[in-house]
């Protein structure tokens, strides 16, 4: 056989891998629920806010920008659904100022206010509807944020 004919065969058989990839991730996405969808939007909103605030320090306790980095909501996404994918509700943080200190609140507003102005605290922390995203929504917010992220990443070379 020659090397034509062998090569021929296998872009074939590549051809097929790819279409049964695509079907796989096809079934998987239609077993995904509005939770996992969730999961997904918050984590690529997190990333984008990891992203923009790179090289800035820790929203709640001005620790530079080193080791692990959270992206910390101010009004957490239990407390306040609507302000979830807000992203001036949402800040990088060091790790032990979003976890250990369950967000550091009161260092968090300081720096809060002198970041984003008074009128925008208070508008975050007079929000209190409640709002269930449909998986179209959450879908959307997943691709926004992800194609944000890669724009700020070429943007800034990094
Ligand atoms: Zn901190």
């Amino acid at each position: 056989m020659s090397s034509y004919g062998y090569s021929k065969r296998s872009k074939g058989a590549a051809i097929k891998q790819k279409i049964a990839r695509k079907v796989t991730r096809e079934k998987k996405e239609k077993l995904k629920t509005a939770r996992d969808w969730a999961k997904e939007a918050q984590a690529a909103v997190n990333l984008y806010i990891r992203t923009r605030d790179k090289g800035k320090p820790c929203i709640s306790c001005d620790k530079p920008d080193v080791g692990v980095r959270n992206a910390s909501h101010y009004r957490s996404a239990g407390a306040c659904s609507s302000l979830r994918f807000n992203t001036f509700n949402n800040h990088a943080s060091c790790y032990s100022c979003n976890c250990a200190l369950s967000g550091n609140l009161l260092e968090y507003r300081i720096r809060l206010v002198k970041l984003i102005g008074q009128e925008k605290v208070d508008w975050l922390e007079s929000q209190n509807v409640v709002v269930r995203y449909s998986v179209v929504y959450l879908k959307r917010v997943k691709d926004i944020f992800n194609r944000r992220t890669k724009h700020l990443i070429k943007l800034r070379g990094y």
